[in-house]
């Protein structure tokens, strides 16, 4: 899950890393209101849930109340990567002298949190990584209390800090470490993390995106959720607990288990198709499960055809087709669907599904062949 710059920062001063002074708001009377209680020039940064904001125009410094009016009446409305703007942070602006980058993720092949640092932050840290990564220091952190005192060292030096600023970059790493771990973060990120003109550092921009799994223990996170800015179909398949992640392509997929619908992914890509969502219905799939599917499915106006594909294990053929027969009364649409339907009572469940307008197929290359030529 993702929150917005401005609840990113709140948790940034709730564990002790400097943020500039500031408030989000709505509407530009409000935007105006925040400034004059700051220093000008102040910065008007677009509130909005993917990165880029700079690029894209969405972050603009203002010398008065009245740019202050102009700015934030321009950003909000604006629309950045398909996503309208509805909020704006107005800031009192850094006077940057340096842009650097920190970020902490999971190290998924060392099992370790990793910290990364470069003096060459701002806005094309990705291309830094891709070009220079020497320009990025990596160290992982191997004691649950953070960073040891000597790792932070290291990074000062190779910021190339003097020594107030050292005693500063102990804020930063250990704050973000801290609230990585006990936030169960799957990302912290300062981008630009500035050296002002006066020596300061100070966090210009926050990120942290976390890891859904663990949010049910932070109703606090959830609590931050802007739904307004998830993709719709994966908000109503969350609501109805079926795991559905959007794609972009057409063939819409309903499988049951998670490898399974991964598989079948990988054979639609394999045959030249694009699926054009991952769906596992789970073990039951119950027909009120089918339904659901279906009806995210064929809400996805990409969609073009269907591919079900499940194996019957613990749950039975017959019921997964009894639960499809159900779907089809409630549901009204005109998609082909190819089925491949196997295990416990298969022989059941495809005379229950003979006369109905399924494309019955006998093995999961079969059907994901079959479905991508309905596309083509
Ligand atoms: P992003 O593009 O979505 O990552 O948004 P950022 O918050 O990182 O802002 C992009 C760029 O705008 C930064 O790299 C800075 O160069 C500039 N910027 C952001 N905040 C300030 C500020 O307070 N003062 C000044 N002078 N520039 C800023
Ligand atoms: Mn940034």
């Amino acid at each position: 899950m993702k929150i917005h710059e401005y609840q990113a920062k709140e948790i940034f001063r709730q564990y002790g890393i400097p943020t500039p002074k500031g408030a989000m708001v709505t509407n530009p009377d409000e935007a105006v209101k925040v400034a004059k209680e700051l220093t000008f020039p102040v910065v008007i940064k677009a509130q909005v849930l993917v990165g880029g904001r700079g690029k894209a125009g969405g972050v603009k410094l203002a010398n008065s109340p009245q740019e202050t009016r102009e700015l934030a009446d321009a950003i909000l409305g604006m629309d950045i990567k398909g996503i309208r703007v509805k909020k704006v942070l107005v800031e009192e602006a850094a006077k940057i002298k340096e842009e650097l980058y920190m970020g902490i993720i999971i190290d998924r092949a060392e099992k370790l949190p990793v910290m990364m640092t470069s003096p060459a932050g701002g806005v094309d840290i990705e291309e830094i990584a891709r070009t220079t990564p020497e320009k990025i220091l990596k160290l992982h952190i191997k004691h649950h209390l953070g960073p040891y005192d000597f790792q932070v060292r290291q990074i000062g030096y190779f910021l190339g800090l003097d020594k107030a600023q050292m005693n500063q970059l102990g804020l930063f790493a250990r704050g973000l470490y801290r609230l990585f771990i006990e936030k169960d973060a799957s990302l912290a990120e300062i981008n630009p993390l500035v050296i002002t003109e006066t020596g300061e550092l100070i966090a210009c921009d926050a990120k942290i995106n976390f890891d859904d799994n663990a949010l049910y223990r932070h109703p606090e996170v959830e609590a931050l959720r802007d739904e307004s800015e998830e993709d719709p179909l994966e908000a109503e398949a969350r609501r109805k607990r079926i795991n559905y992640v959007h794609l972009s392509g057409n063939i819409g997929c309903i499988v049951n288990g998670a490898g399974l619908a991964m598989a079948t992914m990988d054979l639609i890509k394999h045959f030249g198709g694009a699926p054009a969502n991952f769906l596992d219905i789970g073990g039951g799939a119950r027909s009120e499960q089918v339904t659901e599917a279906l009806r995210l499915i064929t809400a996805d106006k990409n969609v073009r055809a269907i591919l079900i594909n499940i194996f019957g294990g613990i749950v039975r053929c017959d019921r997964v087709a009894q639960g499809i027969l159900d779907a089809f009364k409630q549901l009204d649409f005109k998609l082909p669907i190819v089925i491949r339907l196997t295990g416990t009572n298969e022989e059941e469940a495809h005379k229950m599904l003979e006369g109905t307008e399924l494309i019955p197929m006998p093995t999961m290359s079969d059907a994901a062949r079959k479905v991508v030529e309905l596309v083509k």
